[in-house]
């Protein structure tokens, strides 16, 4: 065997199609956020926008977040030692998992080192403990999700078309009436920016006697009144079995979660891989998320402004005739159609006009859906608006695609 041509087969075929990613060397500015500084290969460095971190309310750069990390690592040191099992499980974590119960409603809380390991441990553990289970998924679910439920094998898992119930209440009409069910299912789709029927989910649920596992990881910090999430802006958040989340994006750390009953808590705690054999996550992360959570539980202002800066983005993209995709959320996407454009109007953006938006190619979304995905911030000002307005303008003059491909009004 070849080894070296099999790899080089692997990376030309990525490139052949266009998709082949390059990372941006950034570091980004506290107290300046959303600016950083791009150094290059050949080690130049220029000032850019970040346009597309999923750290979306800018928390990453929050004092109060940073102050309890730095009094963190002063109290207890950097890493936490072990798994939670052995001597990893330390003040710290133990008060994270009460703050985000109390934050979803729930009596408990587990932790995860990242919401990937968390979606995939907690999905393919319910297999062990629902024997016969059958996990029904949204066809959108995340890379994550579908890794876990996937666990199950092909006879335990019903894919359903995104976010359509119909389509969803006859596979739960067709399934075994006393088999154990499960939907799972996202709130924000983080790629189209849509928003899952949390009622109607519910409803069905009910009606056919399935639990509820709901991946709020876009959601957590941006709705509801404290920033639980969709569950809770809807009225259903004590609906939900199992509410999954992150730390990583809008609390600004890192780390992933489950907030639920005690018993499902901890069952999965006791049978899950993924949370069982792996280092926990360092004390100074804990306590960052800890602060993080609990000052957005009470600034809704935030929120608001969010909503706020995301409508302006959308309103003066689709001014300027660019075919802004149907989002009903924060994310603001930009529909392109294929993967070399994108990756070309990237490339200029953040080479010509300092603007960082990564482009987004399969796998991540279907062919000919690739897309720029924009995230804006409460820190997104007017003026940056107006600066990334007339780049994509004469962008998409100079690259001469469709202005308004059935998006845009
Ligand atoms: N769930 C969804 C819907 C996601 O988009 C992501 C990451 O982008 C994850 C889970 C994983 O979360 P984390 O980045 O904390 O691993």
């Amino acid at each position: 065997m070849d080894y070296k041509a099999a790899f080089r087969n692997a990376l030309d075929k990525v490139h052949a199609e266009g998709r082949y990613r390059v990372f941006a060397d950034l570091k980004r500015h506290r107290g300046a956020f959303p600016r950083a500084t791009w150094t290059q290969a050949d080690g130049s460095q220029s000032e850019v926008v970040v346009w597309c971190s999923n750290d979306y309310l800018g928390q990453g750069q929050n004092p109060v977040v940073l102050d309890a990390m730095h009094q963190a690592i002063e109290e207890a040191g950097a890493g936490s030692g072990g798994t939670r099992n052995i001597s990893g499980t330390t003040h710290y974590h133990v008060e994270l998992e009460r703050e985000l119960a109390d934050l979803h409603g729930k009596p408990s809380a587990l932790l995860f080192t990242s919401g990937y390991v968390s979606n995939e441990a907690s999905l393919s553990t319910l297999y062990k403990i629902l024997p016969g289970l059958i996990i029904f998924s949204d066809e959108l679910n995340h890379n994550s999700m579908i890794s876990g439920i996937r666990a199950g094998g092909r006879e335990q898992r019903r894919v359903f078309r995104h976010n359509d119930l119909e389509h969803l209440e006859s596979l739960l009409a067709a399934a075994p009436a006393d088999a154990p069910k499960l939907i799972a299912f996202e709130s924000v789709y983080s790629m189209d920016g849509d928003i899952a029927d949390m009622k109607g989910t519910v409803a069905l649920a009910k009606k056919y006697g399935a639990m509820t596992y709901l991946d709020e990881v876009h959601a957590v910090g941006m709705y509801g009144p404290r920033g639980a999430g969709v569950a809770e802006r809807d009225g259903v958040m004590d609906q939900i079995d199992i509410i999954e989340g992150t730390l990583g994006k809008a609390f600004g750390v890192m780390g992933g979660y489950i907030a639920a009953d005690p018993l499902i808590i901890d069952a999965i705690r006791s049978y899950a891989d993924g949370f069982i054999f792996t280092t926990s996550l360092p004390p100074a992360l804990a306590a960052g998320a800890v602060a993080s959570i609990r000052w957005l539980k009470a600034h809704n202002e935030v929120r608001i402004a969010h909503q706020e800066r995301a409508a302006a983005l959308k309103a003066r993209l689709i001014r300027a005739g660019l075919p802004v995709m149907p989002s009903v959320s924060h994310i603001v996407p930009v529909l392109v159609g294929d993967p070399v454009h994108c990756k070309m109007i990237s490339d200029i953006l953040l080479s010509d006009y300092g603007v960082y938006v990564q482009p987004i190619n399969y796998p991540t979304v279907p062919r000919g859906t690739e897309r720029l995905r924009f995230t804006p911030s409460p820190a997104h000002t007017d003026a940056m608006m107006d600066d990334l307005a007339d780049a994509l303008e004469t962008l998409w003059a100079h690259c001469n695609i469709k202005r308004v491909g059935g998006y845009a009004a």
